[in-house]
């Protein structure tokens, strides 16, 4: 399979005052295939959104600091790109959903006119013809009557009708690469079903590949195909999805898969992991997740882990398989 996006060794950390150093993203390696969807997973304040945020280059700096690090789209480097040229990376060949309504659209003008400024910008457009192809991609992304929406206000449409919104506007100028933070955290269950959907036609419809954020292992189980867990700003497993449900291998993704909730289960109240992600200024030594991990032994405090391959395709980060193995098994 071909390779539309390679991050080789990312590091974004940033400066928090004297001998203060948030280490948020600290050495992040992984692919993207053309065609697939990349779920990235782990609690809030792992470092997910810091790197997906450095992919698109909105990371402010300062504060933030690019340590080291490599991100190719298409075999180009794009870090080092001038800003100028990185604006038309980030409206042709990536496009990007948010929460809603943290993405929310701008209040004061119409669903239209938002979706017509990046076909206006990016692709030349007569007015028309850029009004016509916005009600065409309204229509695309399942919203009936496009004719009226596309004259009406954000405030005029349910949550849900604005995240499809804003999937007619991240995929309007085909993108190769479409990031989602977390799209459908803030919606309603059945909602969410529909907005992963379709995330997954556009995907389809447009050829293009999805990297999404996500700390919801549901999320990731109906739309993954494969699947990096992300703990103390490192990625600390990787596999196809399938495997990683059937065979996880590191204790984090063990505990993450124990928060999802199974169909007959009381919804009402998830179990969560105990303990806390440690903040990105004062990893330990040792394992990031050795305070809370059932699994820990003597080497786990003093020793990081390195992410090897467990088996073929299966990688984590953990001394359980880099052969001091503590004398468990798992
Ligand atoms: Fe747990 Fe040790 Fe593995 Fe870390 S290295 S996940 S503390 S067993
Ligand atoms: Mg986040």
């Amino acid at each position: 399979k071909e390779v539309l996006l390679e991050v080789e060794d990312l590091r974004i950390y940033f400066e928090l005052g004297r001998q203060k150093v948030a280490k948020a993203v600290d050495g992040v390696s992984f692919t993207i295939h053309k065609g697939e969807t990349v779920a990235l997973v782990g609690e809030s304040g792992s470092g997910k959104s810091i790197t997906s945020l450095s992919i698109m280059r909105l990371v402010p700096m300062p504060p933030g600091k690019l340590v080291s690090g490599s991100v190719k789209l298409n075999d180009r480097e794009i870090l080092t790109l001038p800003e100028k040229k990185m604006r038309e990376v980030r409206g042709n060949e990536i496009g990007m959903i948010f929460q809603e309504p943290m993405t929310s659209l701008d209040p004061v003008f119409t669903i239209g006119n938002q979706i017509m400024e990046s076909l206006l910008h990016h692709q030349g457009l007569k007015r028309k013809e850029a009004k016509n192809k916005a009600i065409d991609l309204l229509k695309l992304v399942g919203i009936a009557n496009a004719e009226k929406v596309v004259d009406e206000y954000p405030h005029q449409l349910s949550g849900g009708m604005r995240q499809r919104v804003m999937i007619a506007i991240a995929m309007s100028n085909n993108p190769k690469l479409l990031i989602a933070d977390e799209p459908t955290t803030a919606l309603d269950v059945t909602v969410q079903a529909q907005i992963l959907k379709l995330m997954l036609k556009m995907k389809e419809e447009f050829n293009s590949s999805i990297l999404l954020i996500t700390h919801d292992m549901g999320v990731v189980a109906e739309t993954a195909d494969r699947v990096l867990v992300m703990y103390g700003g490192q990625i600390v497993e990787e596999a196809a999805v399938k495997e990683l449900f059937l065979n996880p291998k590191h204790p984090y993704t063990k505990a993450l898969l124990k928060t999802m909730p199974s169909l007959d289960q009381n919804v009402d109240r998830l179990p969560s992991i105990p303990g806390s992600v440690p903040p990105a200024h004062s990893f330990p030594q040792g394992c990031r997740f050795a305070e809370r991990c059932e699994f820990a032994f003597d080497q786990c405090k003093q020793q990081l882990p390195e992410l090897i391959n467990v088996t073929d395709a299966h990688k984590a980060r953990c001394h359980l398989y880099s052969g001091f193995g503590g004398g468990s098994i798992v």
